[in-house]
């Protein structure tokens, strides 16, 4: 089946076409047949596309919504120009699959969309404002091009955390505003934590059960998991992305009193003070510069910027409290798992996260962890490290393409 998989932010969407079905995803035979990104939808739109063995091809046009998006996105896909293999018509798009950011507790699962599902992922708007808007205009406007002949399938950055115990999820507040207003910690960046902790059963040959790690998913977006017999026990980010590690722009955790605090101190509101968490804090808010770690390293080391350098301290810092505190709540863990734009492609980021932990037996080695980034995958602890330390480029797309075919086949969705 070719699989049109979809990525929608609130004025960008990202999409692959994958080739994969069930004895495929037993062979780990899937093939990615085309890529491609549309920014600034409702502008003049970056269009960046890419079948498989072509090269890039860069556009910019005018493109009023993500339902116009999609429009040229399908028709480039099946123009002869593209030259997608295998791909004529509209017709050999067999699925669509749809990355949904919240899922709450209704969706512990992948699942085909129908009206129940839309209705579903439009009550979790409340706990997910900025991000399910921006997918459900994925789904309507795929509704509307593809018509009801196609399936389509919804995938959750929540799900995956959907096994995380009560201690693990419930904040320690009334407990009736749980009961009230569903007020609990869900998790993202599930697909990612799930993909690396599936690779990493391929890399070493164990079983899900026997699968004891820890992952950091650290992007723009940060997070850490543990994974216990191969599920999803606890998690750094929250109720929402906001919580757990320093990330490019948000802050994680947070004193939750400096609210109030702010607010009398600055005569700022509750909805300013989101923004200030969400946007202005993390690498940018401590750097004053950059939430781009790559230009935050350049700046440490070329004009030793004293708060580059800061900024970079407390990323790591954050990340190391948290692989402590998910060893002591997991019992110990077979493997430190890397991923994400930083997690992928930082020697130096990963060895400051684990310095000091040589006691644990927890140590990168070299020349492994500095010839390991740019899309490139393996282990890069010393030899003799007790917790292996690997890098898994993640792929939350080659996830979506085969959960979009299991639930239209039915199959388990589960790895
Ligand atoms: P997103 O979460 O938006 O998908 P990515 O996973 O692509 O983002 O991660 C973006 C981050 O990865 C940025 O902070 C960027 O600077 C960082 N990054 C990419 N390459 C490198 C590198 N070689 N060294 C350090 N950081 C890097």
């Amino acid at each position: 089946m070719n699989i049109l998989v979809l990525n929608c932010g609130s004025s960008s969407l990202k999409f692959q076409i994958i080739e994969t079905d069930l004895e495929v995803i037993e062979q780990n035979a899937d093939r990615q047949l085309a890529k491609g990104v549309i920014e600034r939808i409702g502008s003049e739109a970056l269009i960046t596309l890419q079948a498989n063995g072509s090269s890039v091809v860069k556009q910019a046009t005018p493109l009023r919504d993500h339902r116009a998006a999609l429009d040229y996105v399908v028709r480039w896909i099946i123009s002869a120009e593209s030259k997608i293999d295998g791909i004529q018509s509209l017709n050999d798009i067999h699925a669509v699959g749809h990355r949904v950011v919240h899922g709450a507790e209704k969706f512990t699962m992948s699942v085909v969309i129908t009206d129940e599902v839309i209705e579903g992922i439009e009550d979790c708007i409340e706990l997910a404002p900025l991000h399910n808007p921006a997918n459900l205009k994925g789904i309507y406007a795929a509704r509307e091009l593809f018509g009801p002949g196609i399936p389509q399938v919804a995938v959750f950055d929540t799900s995956f955390h959907s096994t995380m115990p009560e201690t693990s999820y419930l904040y320690a507040i009334p407990y009736q505003l749980y009961r009230r207003h569903k007020i609990r910690r869900y998790g993202f960046h599930g697909t990612s934590h799930r993909y690396v902790a599936y690779r990493y059963r391929q890399l070493t040959g164990k079983s899900r059960e026997e699968t004891n790690v820890i992952t950091l998913h650290l992007g723009n977006g940060c997070s850490a998991c543990a994974i216990k017999n191969g599920e999803s026990m606890d998690t750094s980010m929250g109720m929402t992305p906001l919580e757990g590690l320093v990330m490019g722009t948000r802050c994680g955790d947070l004193d939750p009193s400096i609210l109030e605090y702010l607010s009398h101190k600055e005569g700022t509101s509750f909805g300013e003070i989101d923004t200030l968490l969400n946007k202005q804090s993390g690498l940018l808010g401590i750097s004053g510069l950059t939430n781009d770690m790559r230009d935050l390293l350049d700046e440490e080391r070329e004009h030793q910027d004293r708060r580059a350098k800061l900024a970079i301290d407390i990323f790591c810092h954050r990340a190391k409290k948290y692989i402590g505190a998910y060893l002591a709540e997991m019992g110990g863990a077979d493997a430190l798992i890397f991923t994400g734009g930083i997690g992928e492609n930082s020697p130096t980021i990963r060895q400051r996260i684990c310095a000091g932990l040589e006691w644990l037996g927890l140590t990168t080695g070299e020349p492994h962890n500095a010839q390991t980034f740019g899309g490139r995958e393996g282990e890069i602890a010393t030899a003799d490290s007790r917790i292996k330390i690997f890098v898994i480029p993640t792929n939350e797309e080659l996830l979506i393409a085969r959960d979009t075919v299991r639930c239209v086949k039915n199959a388990p969705r589960r790895w």
